[in-house]
């Protein structure tokens, strides 16, 4: 028989998925996989069940609903300043995962060139490799995940056609700072490039900080595709109702990519988020105060456990150098002991490298409940505590 597709052949199962059959298997607290323990706001779930039962539940417009491309033009109004025509930049896809393939297949052409910032969310690759794309990496490094705008310099080339930045950062927790945006800006302006943004975690920044989209800075609105999603901003990660917003001869080759991937996206769950997009701003301020709350309550944990926690500006992940816990094994294979030993699943950041990962990070997840994240400490410090023990007595019985 001839091959299959090599992009995907051959690929393992992504790590979020592995990490949570390991979970299930071993009974363990799963602070792997980016999901809440608690379902979004109530209000936002009777709305999509009642539009369920009183219909239509037919195809919607292949764009999306009326109302939530509407929610979502308002959005960016509302947050960031935008003016965005509802009816040609704004489109509903089944997630920002297909907003993210749409966009990849409609802009690139064989042979083009995409920079790609490692740590890297991990469809990115693949898409970019099926689209045609030719990856190019450009690595940002602990604790702080500065963007080396030297690097970044030399990373554009006469062939680059796009650079695709996850804003804040998944696994690293970086927000971008705005003389970051800036650099980009600067370069995809001189280059003639498009910018992706993918900023599913636009409503999780801590400590004060404010969301700047790179389409706000000057010259960008024309060369960028933004991309949102409901299931970060009202803890509904199942159900895939994701959004672009992108300059209308943008988004029309990107419309044209989505009516052959799904077409469209359940009605009901449109109409809900719409409503959850109108929602007032506490809302969106009490999300992010909690996962605030939460950064802390778990990183103050994972500190005083001896884990080298590193700063977590946005989403809700935080990243730990497991150097000082002084074990052997890689981040895989700490995260396999963990799982196994301590019942608490987290993820290896090594997963989000291409090549010559880092091996001593590993990523939590803290959209969780307090007794749930606290019960998690108590099962890594009690193993800790029995993995310190071990050789001590050990000695002492030689
Ligand atoms: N981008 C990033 C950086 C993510 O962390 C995720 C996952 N949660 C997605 C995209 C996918 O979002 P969605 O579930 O809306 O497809
Ligand atoms: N984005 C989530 C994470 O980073 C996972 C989503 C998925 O499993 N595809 O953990």
């Amino acid at each position: 028989m001839k091959p299959t597709n090599p992009v995907f052949t051959g690929l393992p199962i992504t790590i979020f998925e592995t990490m949570s059959r390991l979970a299930i298997a071993h009974g363990a607290i799963n602070l792997g996989q980016g999901f809440p323990d608690v379902d979004g706001p109530e209000d936002v779930r009777r709305m999509a069940a009642d539009a369920l039962m009183a219909g239509p539940n037919q195809y919607p417009p292949m764009l999306g609903l009326p109302e939530l491309r509407q929610a979502v033009a308002a959005s960016n109004k509302r947050f960031y300043g935008l003016d965005v025509d509802w009816q040609t930049e704004v489109m509903v896809t089944s997630g920002a995962t297909e907003a993210l393939a749409d966009t990849l297949m409609a802009l690139l052409e064989p042979g083009d060139e995409v920079i790609l910032i490692e740590p890297l969310y991990d469809c990115y690759l693949p898409m970019v490799k099926r689209a045609g794309g030719i990856p190019v990496r450009l690595r940002v490094t602990p604790p702080d995940w500065r963007l080396n705008i030297r690097a970044l310099e030399d990373a554009f080339t006469e062939n680059t056609k796009a650079i695709l930045i996850n804003n804040p950062m998944n696994p690293a927790g970086k927000v971008f700072a705005v003389e970051e945006l800036e650099a980009i800006a600067r370069l995809c302006l001189e280059h003639g490039v498009y910018a992706i943004c993918d900023e599913v975690y636009e409503h999780l920044l801590f400590d004060g900080r404010e969301h700047l989209p790179l389409m706000a800075i000057e010259g960008m609105r024309e060369r960028t595709v933004r991309i949102g999603s409901a299931g970060k901003t009202f803890s509904l990660t199942g159900w895939k109702v994701g959004y672009i917003t992108a300059a209308p001869n943008l988004l029309e080759p990107i419309a044209k990519a989505h009516q052959f991937v799904t077409f469209t996206t359940p009605p009901n769950l449109q109409r809900a988020v719409a409503y959850g997009l109108g929602k007032d701003g506490n809302y969106f301020t009490g999300l992010r105060d909690d996962m605030q709350a939460k950064r802390d309550r778990i990183c103050r944990g994972l500190s005083a456990l001896g884990f080298g926690v590193l700063p977590c500006d946005g989403t809700y992940f935080a990243t730990c150098d497991i150097a000082p816990l002084g074990i052997d094994g890689d981040d895989a294979e700490i995260c396999r002991l963990m799982v196994e030993d301590a019942g608490v699943a987290a993820v290896p950041v090594s997963a989000f490298y291409v090549a010559d990962a880092p091996t001593n990070y590993i990523r939590f997840c803290f959209c969780k409940q307090d007794a749930v994240i606290d019960a998690a400490l108590e099962r890594l410090g009690a193993w800790l505590a029995n993995r310190a023990v071990a050789p001590v007595a050990l000695a002492g019985e030689a």
